[in-house]
C-alpha cells in the first residue's frame, strides 16, 4: 500500500548511532590515513581510495560486512521502523553513506523490506572482490550547484525528486513527509518541506545550528528536536500516530495494532523549536 505518510531518513548519526564510514574505517585500522588524505580528497572519492586500500592489506568484503554489522543500533528505532511499515507509511532511506553499508546493515537488523527506497552512493564489488563506492551525482561532469550539500549529493534536489513522484502517484491526496536527520544537507533537504510536514532534527548537530542560525521563515515544516535513538524512536512513533488521529484515517490497515503500541509512550520527549529557542 502507497503510504499517505512518507518518511525520509538519512542513515548515519541518525538511523546509526555513528558514521559508518568512520566505523568502519577506525575499526580496520585505516583512519589514520584517511585523515591524511581528507584535505586533498572529496569525502566519497576517497571512501572508494580507502577500500582499495582494504583490500590490498587483505580485508575482505565479508571483514567490512562483519565490521558493519557491530555499528551501534539503538533497539528503539528499530521497533519504530517495524511499527511505522506495518501501519502503512512509506520509508525511505536518504543518504551519503553506500548501497553496500547501508544494505549490509539493514539486513543484519532485519529491517530492509521496511523500506521501499534506499538513496545513496553506488557500491559494486569487482572480480577480485574489491568494493568501490561511486558518487551518487556525477560532480565530475557538473555541479549540482548547492553549496550547502557535499559535491556527490545535494539532498535538497532529491528531496524535491521524492516529493514530486510521491504527490503524482497519491492522485491528488496530499502527502504528509517526515524527514529525519542530524547534517548540513539534511537541512537542505528540510528545506523542501512544506506546510504539515515535519522536520525531525537532531539537537546540537549540523542541521540543528543552521535551523537556528537561518531565517525563520526559510523551514516551512513543523521543527521537532531530537538528541538520541531513545527519543527519535519514540518521537517518530507518537508524531506518525498525531498524523494519523489528525487526518482521520484510522480505517488503514495495521493502525489500529499501531495505536496500541504508542499509546503507553510519552509524550514528553516531543518539543517544538521555540522551547528550544527560549530556554
Ligand atoms: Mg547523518
Ligand atoms: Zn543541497
Amino acid at each position: 500500500m502507497a503510504g499517505r505518510v512518507v518518511v525520509v531518513f538519512d542513515f548515519d548519526k541518525t538511523i546509526l548511532d555513528c558514521d559508518s564510514d568512520n566505523w568502519v574505517l577506525d575499526e580496520l585500522g585505516v583512519n589514520h590515513l584517511f585523515t591524511q588524505l581528507l584535505p586533498s580528497m572529496p569525502w566519497n572519492s576517497l571512501m572508494d581510495r580507502m577500500m582499495m586500500e582494504l583490500h590490498s592489506r587483505g580485508k575482505t568484503t565479508e571483514d567490512i560486512a562483519h565490521c558493519l554489522k557491530q555499528a551501534p543500533f539503538h533497539p528503539r528505532i528499530i521497533s519504530a521502523f517495524k511499527s511505522a511499515h506495518s501501519a502503512g507509511c512509506d520509508l525511505k532511506i536518504l543518504s551519503d553513506a553506500n548501497v553496500f553499508f547501508i544494505e549490509t546493515i539493514l539486513k543484519h537488523h532485519g529491517l530492509l523490506d521496511c523500506f521501499s527506497e534506499i538513496i545513496t552512493n553506488p557500491s559494486l564489488v569487482d572480480n577480485e572482490g574489491r568494493l568501490g563506492i561511486l558518487p551518487y551525482h556525477d560532480f565530475k561532469s557538473c555541479s549540482h550547484n548547492c553549496n550547502i550539500c557535499l559535491p556527490n549529493m545535494c539532498k535538497g534536489l532529491v528531496m524535491e525528486k521524492i516529493m514530486k513522484i510521491s504527490c503524482e502517484s497519491s492522485k491528488g491526496k496530499k502527502k504528509r513527509f517526515i524527514y529525519v536527520g542530524d547534517g548540513s544537507a539534511d537541512f537542505c533537504g528540510g528545506l523542501k518541506l512544506v506546510e504539515g510536514d515535519i522536520l525531525m532534527a537532531r539537537n546540537k548537530f549540523p542541521v540543528w545550528d543552521l535551523i537556528i542560525s537561518s531565517n525563520p521563515l526559510s523551514i516551512k515544516a513543523h521543527i521537532h528536536a531530537w538528541n538520541d535513538g531513545e527519543e527519535l524512536g519514540i518521537g517518530l512513533v507518537n508524531l506518525i500516530n498525531t498524523i494519523f488521529i489528525q487526518d482521520n484515517c484510522s480505517c488503514e490497515p495495521g493502525n489500529a495494532d499501531f495505536k496500541s503500541q504508542t499509546t503507553s509512550l510519552s509524550h514528553d520527549s516531543s518539543f517544538s523549536i521555540d522551547d528550544m529557542v527560549n530556554s
